[in-house]
């Protein structure tokens, strides 16, 4: 399937979708005019496909230089009578939580979607945060699709419910669903308006005590009316497989694993799956608590809807067992699957469940730490660092490593070692201006170009304000990186491909007044390592910024030159010092089982910086 289907496919057409690419469609169906993001997994895949197809879909799409901003551009548009859609990870809504909490109570005018990818399990992130909790706290509707399909419905679903009661409504998908594919009926594209028209009006927009009280009740009463429909909505179904015994309530990817261990079982059991889950549809949730003995909830990441299954209970004064995550029946952490479920079901129902078979292959793979790709230039610049404190004689366990969210983390892993601490997106000046009051240690942060625009800049100016001695790394690859090589600020392209303004580092760091400020291509380690060498001295704020394109970059664009330049060792000059190896660690490099070195042609990328490390000039450019 090539991506632009996912606009042209006509109605009635089916197309093998990822839940992330669902969205995009169902956003179209909706008619929605602006979306916006700061790219972050599991939802990356979103901001891609709109990359290559806004254009020509008429949508106005950006990258936005944190969730926050992309929030408030959404918020804004739908204020002005657009229907809007922004989606970030899961943490991506902390960042933009300020702004998320307010919106909810000014409302908008045309439909807001906001949706949240959470990652539970962790594959790509630092928390398990289920944000179904956001959704409580802020008192925003909230949607829960378990496929593809429901994801490309449920975004058309809740443009309109948006704009009924005037609310944003949120959108809960998790990595499963995300990455899932499936089969997808297409609906017709309908053309979102090009302008809107912003009508005045601050007792909706202005967050003053003045205005808030009067939102606040308003909230209240719009959730209550909201309840009533999600009571109503076919999108809350009950599935009857017969019997009394056990009543089920899920949601989610939760719901898919229920189906395949009671479809395998031929399990006797009623399920109530909840897609508009919030406000709780408590009338309904009971009728269904009535007419079942026990009740399981199944759920994914904490106990959401097993706690608002129990304060019905108790408010009724039922006397039923509700099993769930707080009993130990299911695992309070980590995603679960139809094994997990399995295992939770058979230990309160009488049969015994088919036994499944694992999953899991019997395939030797090795365990392998995550390595930073061949050709990656941050390589480089750890090289080039470790050689500038070992030349200072600076003691390494004097130095304090903070590092922050971006491919560059994995400086943490041997030989380097360069990772001390890292907590969020931006946090590491954070971090490394409360270490530099704190201890008398030396404070070297690292920051990517993208982190850096996102959340970097308020901590540089703490830092200059306050006096701090740090020594900062900017690793600019020119990309997005870890997320799949996504536009930002400081490239001169927009999110829908059009020439737009470099926004500079090198200026904003000497415009917050940064002592020392230096641009360096750190493939050339020589000039690196005396750049380095210089900052490590500095007393004060010194920003190093190490320029150079990812190697995904070089890559693609290399071979649209047709170029194709690799490197080898000359088996004559090598003194098999490992120095390449041990020191240096690009996975292109490797030792044979006759204990010679050597390059592998398909990893290597020709950066040429083993060239400079080899101490005996023993490689060379492949002939
Ligand atoms: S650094 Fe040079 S001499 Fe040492 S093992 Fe590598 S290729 Fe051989
Ligand atoms: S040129 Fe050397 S450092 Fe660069 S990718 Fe190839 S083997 Fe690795």
């Amino acid at each position: 399937m090539k991506v632009k289907e996912i606009l042209t496919g006509k109605e009635g057409r089916k197309l093998f979708l990822l839940g992330n690419e669902a969205a995009v469609r169902g956003a179209l169906e909706g008619g929605v005019s602006v979306v916006s993001t700061y790219p972050g997994t599991p939802s990356s895949e979103i901001g891609n496909v709109f990359y290559k197809i806004a254009r020509e879909a008429g949508v106005y799409f950006e990258f936005s230089s944190n969730e926050k901003v992309a929030l408030e551009v959404s918020a804004a548009a739908a204020a002005a009578g657009l229907r809007s859609f922004v989606f970030m990870k899961h943490v991506g809504l902390n960042v933009a939580a300020d702004s998320f909490m307010s919106t909810v109570y000014t409302g908008v005018r045309g439909g807001m979607i906001v949706l949240s990818a959470d990652d539970p399990s962790m594959h790509s992130s630092q928390n398990e945060q289920d944000n179904r909790i956001m959704a409580r706290l802020a008192g925003i509707p909230l949607l829960e699709p378990s496929n593809p399909q429901e994801v490309k419905d449920l975004m058309k679903f809740g443009f309109d419910l948006s704009e009924q009661f005037k609310i944003p409504v949120l959108i809960r998908t998790t990595t499963r669903i995300s990455h899932m594919r499936e089969v997808v009926n297409l609906g017709t594209v309908i053309q979102g308006k090009e302008k809107g028209y912003f009508k005045k009006d601050p007792s909706q927009f202005i967050v003053t005590p003045a205005y808030v009280v009067k939102m606040r009740k308003e909230l209240i009463e719009k959730l209550q009316q909201i309840e009533k429909k999600s009571e109503s909505s076919p999108l809350n179904k009950i599935i009857d497989k017969g019997g009394n015994e056990i009543g089920i309530i899920t949601s989610g990817s939760a719901f898919n694993y229920v189906m395949d261990v009671v479809s395998e079982n031929n399990l006797k059991v009623k399920i109530l799956k909840l897609a508009f889950s919030h406000p709780f549809p408590e009338k309904l949730v009971l009728d269904f608590i009535n007419n079942v003995d026990n009740i399981l909830v199944v759920e994914e990441v904490e106990p959401v809807m097993e706690k608002e299954v129990l304060a019905i209970i108790g408010k009724y004064n039922i006397k039923k067992k509700v099993y769930g995550k707080l009993d130990g029946t299911l695992p309070r952490i980590y995603e679960y699957n139809p094994d997990i479920v399995s295992i939770g079901m058979a230990k309160i129902v009488e049969k015994a469940l088919i036994k499944r078979k694992k999953l899991s292959t019997k395939l030797p793979l090795p365990l392998r730490s995550s390595v930073l790709c061949p050709g990656c230039p941050h390589r480089a610049t750890y090289f080039a660092l470790k050689k500038a404190i070992k030349k200072l004689k600076l003691k390494e366990e004097e130095i304090i490593y903070s590092t922050d969210i971006g491919c560059y983390a994995l400086g943490l892993e041997p030989p380097y070692n360069m990772g001390d601490y890292c907590i969020s997106m931006g946090s590491s000046l954070g971090i490394g201006c409360g270490f530099s009051k704190a201890t008398n240690q030396k404070v070297i942060s690292f920051i990517g170009d993208s982190t850096f625009f996102h959340a970097g800049i308020p901590p540089l100016i703490n830092a200059v304000h306050n006096k701090d001695k740090i020594l900062l790394v900017v690793m600019d690859n020119r990309i997005t990186g870890m997320t799949g090589g996504q536009t930002n600020p400081g490239i001169p392209l927009d999110g829908m491909g059009n020439p737009a303004p470099e926004v500079s580092i090198e200026k904003i760091a000497l415009g917050v007044g940064a002592g020392l400020v230096k641009t360096i291509d750190p493939v050339d380690l020589k000039e690196t390592e005396e750049v380095f060498k210089e900052a490590l001295q500095f007393e004060g704020v010194a920003v190093v910024i190490t320029k150079h394109p990812c190697a995904m970059i070089t890559d693609v664009e290399n071979r649209e030159k047709g170029i194709s330049i690799k490197y080898t060792i000359n088996q004559e000059k090598c003194t098999k010092c490992l120095i390449c190896v041990k020191n240096f660690t690009c996975p292109a490099i490797y030792i044979e089982k006759d204990g010679s070195v050597n390059i592998n042609p398909l990893l290597c990328d020709g950066c040429g910086v083993c060239f400079q490390v080899c101490p005996k000039k023993a490689i060379e450019v492949k002939k």
